[in-house]
Order: C-alpha cells, then structure tokens, then sequence
C-alpha cells in the first residue's frame, strides 16, 4: 500500500551526483524501477535500461543519478563488473520478520573484525553495507560474509524461505552476465514512494553523502587477512535474477517464463527445471529437461523436445496466435 502518492522531489547538486556513482557504481549498465506495478503480481520490478532498437545495455550517467537522488526515477546498481570480478561495496539484504535482529548481530561481529557496516532501513527489513577501498573480488566479499552469517547460525535465501541475501551474489560472472542488482540507496522506492535513509545520520542528502564518504573502507589486505583460512559454503545459485524484464518499451513483454518456473540450479549459462509440459505428462520428475537463458530468460527449451507453444500452454498461457509466427523467429 503506497504510503505517498507521489515522491518528494530533492534538488541534487552534479557534484553530488558523481559523489554517489564513486560510492555505489561499479559498471556502466544500470536498471530503472518501474512506476507501474507489474499486473499479475503487484510488485514494482527493475528492468535493464537498454537502447530500444540496438538492445543494448545504456550506460548510467550523472544526470541519471541526479534524477534518482532527487526521487524523479529510482536506479538498480549491479555488485561485480565482469572485467574485474570485483565489486565495490557488500550489501546485505534481509527483509523477514527478525530481519534487523540478525543484521545487528553481522554488525556487531563484522566491528570486532575491525569492519564498520552502516544500515539502510528498507520498505520491509534493512540492507546492511561494507564499503570497501578499492573493488575487490566479488569471491572474498562472499566468502568473508557468508563465514560470519554461518559462524553466528545465520541462514542464507534459497528460493522463499528466510533468510539473508548476500550482493555480490556470485562469485564471478561470465562476460555476458550482470549478476544481481540492488535498490540504489537515497532514492524513492516506488511502491511506497519513500525515501529509506541510513540509520545514525540525518536524513538530508548532504548529511548522508558525508556520512557515506567517511565511513571507514576495508581494504584488500584485511579482506584478505580475514578470509584467510575461510573455506568456501556451498551458497545457492540464485533462483532469478533479482529483476529480469526486458528494456521499457520493447515488444513481446507479457510472458516471463521465470515468474512461472521456479529454477533450483543453474548449469553453465542456463538455468535447470522441470518442463511443465513433461511434467503434465507425469515425465521429468527430476526437474531437468527445461533450460533458460540466463542471459535471456525469453529463451528456453526442453531437452525432451517439447515446443514452445506445448510449454506456454502447459503453464496455463498459450501464445496467442497473432504472436506464435513472429515469435517462432
Ligand atoms: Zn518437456
């Protein structure tokens, strides 16, 4: 339920802007939130802001993080940059309902290791951040967090039971991949229309810009006198994309196969699962024939040589006949 209608727009100075794009943007391709709540699930998902004829992912610019500071658009920030495989900040989400309980506890537990940690509230729990001196790999960040998560019985998300959802959420991306992104912070979420600040500084644009600038940074040599040692937890692939919908704008937009199917692994580029039109014929039970694009979730296919069409109507939303020719291209 929207706590405003509309959002409470902030002047945001250029300096500010890049201010923020030092902090939070580790690589040029971005995602936008939509204004709109999807209509099947009444969520306000982030797409990839990309060119609408070439396809492309569009670079984020200042004026963009302008205009999401001052609460006209709201941006997602990707963790790692696949050139580098680093990331500059974690981020440690965590919306359920002892949520905050367990972010004090990594909060506490990262000081004594010499690592501050500022908290961001959210719209149901909070997000809890390192920044770190200079991008380090997304691989450390993970291995350090999810040590300390598991040292103090914390679980980690898998598909929709509780628990804490660590960004970076992969170790490495192949060069075609994004990974995961998050809420950028400061700006206006646009289910609720507010604006979730970082606990301990005022919530004014300039106290927390300054508040984020001072915050102490871990560097590369304590991540990894820290990890040293650490052996790697087996944490679950995610099961989608923390947001995955075509660019605004491009044709052939109401099906996303990924709302339908829930995917427990992922083998190479692809996610694995059951098809569902094997599946109604009491076929798959191992939920293996059915692979998605990671890269492009419209693509998918059934190793048992279900069609597209077989597939759409086994999940209760046949292709409509106009779009079935144009689609099979
Ligand atoms: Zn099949």
């Amino acid at each position: 339920m929207p706590t405003h209608t509309t959002a409470v727009i902030l002047p945001v100075t250029r300096a500010q802007a890049v201010q923020y794009m030092i902090l939070f943007v580790n690589r040029r391709a971005y995602l936008r939130q939509s204004h709109y709540p999807s209509k099947k699930s009444g969520r306000f998902y982030f797409y990839k802001v990309c060119d609408r004829v070439s396809k492309q992912p569009l670079s984020i610019d200042a004026a963009t993080v302008q205009s999401h500071l001052a609460g006209h658009l709201t941006i997602g920030v990707y963790a790692i940059n696949p050139d580098s495989q680093c990331s500059k900040w974690i981020a440690i989400d965590a919306d359920y309902a002892d949520s905050r309980r367990d972010l004090l506890r990594l909060q506490e537990a990262f000081r004594k290791d010499g690592i501050e940690s500022l908290i961001e509230q959210s719209r149901r729990g909070g997000h809890l951040w390192i920044f770190l001196a200079e991008p380090l790999p997304a691989k450390l960040c993970r291995l350090y967090v999810l040590n300390v998560a598991r040292r103090l019985g914390i679980a980690i998300k898998q598909n929709k039971e509780d628990g804490i959802e660590v960004f970076p959420r992969q170790d490495e991306l192949q060069p075609d991949e994004f990974g995961n992104a998050i809420r950028g912070p400061l700006g206006v979420h646009r289910a609720s229309m507010e604006r979730y600040w970082f606990e301990d500084a005022e919530p004014t644009l300039e106290v927390q810009l300054q508040l984020l600038c001072q915050v102490k940074r871990v560097t590369r040599e304590e991540l990894e006198t820290l990890t040293a040692g650490m052996s790697p937890i087996p944490a679950p692939v995610p099961a989608m994309p923390w947001v995955q919908l075509p660019a605004a704008g491009s044709q052939n937009h109401g099906f996303h196969i990924l709302s339908y199917i829930r995917t427990h692994r992922r083998s190479g580029k692809n996610y694995v699962g059951q098809c569902p039109s094997c599946a109604q014929r009491g076929e798959d039970r191992r939920g293996t024939h059915l692979s998605i694009s990671v890269a492009e979730p419209r693509m998918y296919h059934c190793w048992a040589g279900c069609t597209k069409e077989m597939i759409r109507s086994a999940l209760g939303c046949p292709i409509p006949s106009s779009v079935r020719f144009a689609q099979s291209a």
